[in-house]
């Protein structure tokens, strides 16, 4: 038996907000009903605006955010198209995988975890190669909290004078980064309910520039496809419905979700999120320890990967923050399975659910053998919040 709830830093599923949670808790109702739209229109409506797409469109699938990865790829793309990825993570790896079991023919390029997308040698391979028809960039791997410069990728596509498709994967970046997709010059970009949005997992979103609609517009182009066909979803999206059954809680929570971003303001959510791990990064450093992430222009704001020291276990960690201390830490996964665990820092989170994170692994650290300087970690990301707090303190 225990008391409080589970403290959750596992990066998605985050933390449901209660003005969310009591949102999605309505009876359920007819989706055909002729006031069904006056939800939905205003849905697509503001999401357009988190994405920061004016000409294109976001479609919502009941999916995972795998789901939408494969919208991406399955409306515009045809097997035998050569496109160009990279990996350095689960989640890129995951891309890739997807990508070649979809028939496409993938240039890979591996980097060590740790880093990011390996934009000068995109730029190689762009200038070399005018018949790749995509790029894609994992803008946020969640596997080793790496974020990626997404604009110095659309540079490089547009000095090579290139007309591939760019397709980002945001599941953890959108709603919680900076995201400009009509900026950037992403055509495809895809986002999850379960990480920045706060939500259940079981929406994904998929943001579509107007290039992009149109290259799925035109005859014979993409793959076989039925459930995530653009065309289905545009014809009953118009009209704000669904050419199947939508998940209506999840489409009232985002309802709220939508709401807290939008009255927060995006560039004070991203703010929050710069500062709120900033904090962790200064504890996780004044614990003598190192994140995965292995130069500063990689880091993440929505998540770290913290390497334990040697002959200290990653998974021990985690599961004896788990059954000890009722905290979830994410898991190193694949290539760094044991040798990291995460803490996610993203979504509805503050100062004290970090300071408890910090302090969670300092004793989940020291449990699983580690050398461990109580409170150092505590300590410094303490010190960052009093010194960067909204409302300063008022010296003694
Ligand atoms: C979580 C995540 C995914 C997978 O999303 P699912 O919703 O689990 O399908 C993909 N990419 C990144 C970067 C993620 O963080």
């Amino acid at each position: 038996m225990t008391h409080g709830h589970n403290h959750l830093f596992v990066p998605g599923p985050t933390n449901v907000p209660d003005r969310v949670r009591r949102a999605m808790n309505v009876p359920m109702e007819d989706h055909r009903a002729p006031d069904f739209p006056a939800l939905t229109l205003p849905l697509f409506a503001d999401l357009k605006k988190v994405f920061r797409t004016g000409s294109g469109r976001v479609f919502l699938y009941p999916s995972s955010g795998t789901g939408a990865w494969e919208a991406a790829i399955s409306n515009t793309l045809k097997p035998g198209d050569r496109v160009l990825m990279s990996r350095f993570g689960q989640f890129s790896h995951l891309w890739v995988d997807m990508a070649e079991r979809l028939g496409l023919e993938v240039i890979c390029l591996d980097v060590e975890w740790g880093a990011g997308v390996p934009v000068d040698q995109y730029a190689l391979h762009l200038s070399a190669d005018p018949d790749i028809r995509a790029v894609f960039v994992t803008h946020n791997e969640t596997a080793t909290g790496v974020t990626s410069d997404v604009a110095a990728v659309r540079r490089v596509m547009d000095a090579a004078g290139s007309d591939a498709l760019l397709c980002v994967d945001g599941v953890s970046s959108i709603g919680s980064l900076e995201f400009d997709q009509e900026g950037w010059g992403v055509d495809l970009a895809v986002a999850g309910s379960q990480k920045g949005f706060m939500l259940p997992a079981g929406l994904s979103m998929l943001g579509v520039s107007r290039k992009a609609l149109d290259v799925a517009a035109a005859a014979g182009s993409g793959m076989p496809r039925c459930y995530f066909d653009f065309a289905d979803m545009i014809k009953a999206n118009d009209a704000g419905y669904f050419p199947y059954t939508p998940p209506v809680q999840l489409l009232h929570g985002l309802r709220a979700s939508l709401d807290l971003l939008l009255e927060e303001g995006l560039p004070q959510v991203v703010a929050r999120h710069h500062r709120l791990a900033e904090g962790v990064r200064r504890g996780v450093d004044a614990l003598g320890l190192s994140l995965c992430a292995v130069a500063p222009q990689w880091h993440s704001d929505t998540v770290s990967a913290i390497r334990v020291p040697e002959g200290v276990d990653g998974a021990e960690v985690c599961r004896i923050g788990y059954e000890r201390y009722n905290v979830s830490f994410g898991a190193g996964l694949s290539k760094v399975a044991g040798l990291v665990f995460r803490i996610g820092h993203l979504g509805d989170l503050n100062e004290v659910s970090c300071l408890g994170a910090l302090a969670a692994a300092e004793m989940a650290l020291a449990d699983a053998g580690a050398k461990v300087d109580f409170g150092a970690g505590v300590a410094a990301a303490q010190q960052h919040y009093r010194e960067t707090a909204a409302v300063p303190a008022v010296a003694a």
